[in-house]
This record gives C-alpha cells, sequence and structure tokens, in this order.
C-alpha cells in the first residue's frame, strides 16, 4: 500500500503535530522566547492531565511556553494539526486555495479558512527582496496589459491606455521574480 503523506500522525495527532514543528523550530532543543534560554536542565514539560499539549516551563526566568510562541500560530485556539493540515494544503496546491477550497476540505467554518489561509499567506511573503542580476547573471523583463474580457461592458468612459493596468515583470534565472 502507497504511503500517503495525508496519513502522517502530525495531521491527526497534536502530540505529533508539536513534535513535528519543535523538531522544525527547535533543532537542538526547545529554547524559552521570553529570556533565550536555551539550557535544557533549566526548561521541564508541564505534564498535568488538563495541561495544554506542548507546555514548557523557563526554570531561568520562570515563565511558561510553548513551541506556538512567536509563531503564526500564536494567539491561535486551533488546533496545531489543523494549522499543518492548512499549509500543506497551500504548499502542495499550484495555485493556492481559496478561502471556500479550505473551508471545505478542513471542514471548518469560513471565518476559519479566511483566518488560516491569511496567516498562511502573509508568513509566506517575501521579506526585504534582494537585488535582482549582477555580474554574469541574466535577468529577463516583459510587460503586459491587464484587460477586461470583450464580453464585459466598459465603463462610461473608460480609456484602454488609462485604465489598463499594466504589470512589468523581471525574471532572474535560476533566481527571483518580481
Ligand atoms: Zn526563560
Amino acid at each position: 500500500m502507497a504511503k500517503s503523506v495525508l496519513s502522517d500522525a502530525r495531521f491527526h495527532n497534536e502530540e505529533a503535530a508539536f513534535a513535528y514543528v519543535e523538531a522544525e523550530l527547535w533543532p537542538n532543543g526547545p529554547v524559552c522566547p521570553h529570556c533565550e534560554n536555551a539550557d535544557s536542565s533549566k526548561i521541564g514539560r508541564l505534564q498535568g492531565k488538563t495541561t495544554r499539549v506542548g507546555l514548557r516551563k523557563c526554570y531561568a526566568c520562570r515563565k511558561p511556553f510553548t513551541v506556538r510562541i512567536g509563531t503564526i500560530f500564536e494567539d491561535s485556539h486551533l488546533p496545531l494539526r489543523l494549522w499543518l493540515q492548512a499549509i500543506h494544503l497551500l504548499c502542495s496546491s499550484k495555485k493556492g486555495s481559496s478561502t471556500r477550497q479550505l473551508q471545505r476540505i478542513l471542514g471548518c467554518g469560513m471565518k476559519t479558512a479566511w483566518h488560516l489561509g491569511h496567516r498562511i499567506r502573509h508568513a509566506m511573503a517575501p521579506g526585504a527582496p534582494e537585488q535582482l542580476g549582477g555580474l554574469g547573471r541574466i535577468v529577463e523583463a516583459d510587460e503586459t496589459e491587464l484587460a477586461r474580457s470583450r464580453k464585459t461592458k466598459r465603463p462610461e468612459g473608460f480609456r484602454r491606455k488609462i485604465h489598463n493596468p499594466v504589470v512589468m515583470s523581471l525574471v532572474e534565472r535560476g533566481g527571483d521574480i518580481r
């Protein structure tokens, strides 16, 4: 039987979801987000019956934390496994996923789907862009006009040259697109 990535425990089990994110964000063990203490002997796992999954305590600054702090998962009441499902959907579909599509697949409400989609896309946005091109690099440029369909009625006073947005794109071979 083929082993589908969708059957991975991180998509179904909250402990496994935390273990997955912790391994990604803390490759060398937990780090306290409050005081940056990374000494594993000074960080304990809180394990009461009613304790939230993934809760730890830093004995250096005496504050509790989870791996969600400082990430897009912070301040979210949604289970981490649902976040991982949404991230997987958005990252594995070539053209992204609409709010409605997320809502249908995840079986959640529309507000939840909207929130997930926005936060995840926001996190994927590129940071400060670097300069394109340079010595020996090839950058291609092209431009196009975004037009309405010929079937769409044009508003009064519409002038193609003025109202059609022009899009200019720069593509570095093997590099970024701007
Ligand atoms: Zn601390």
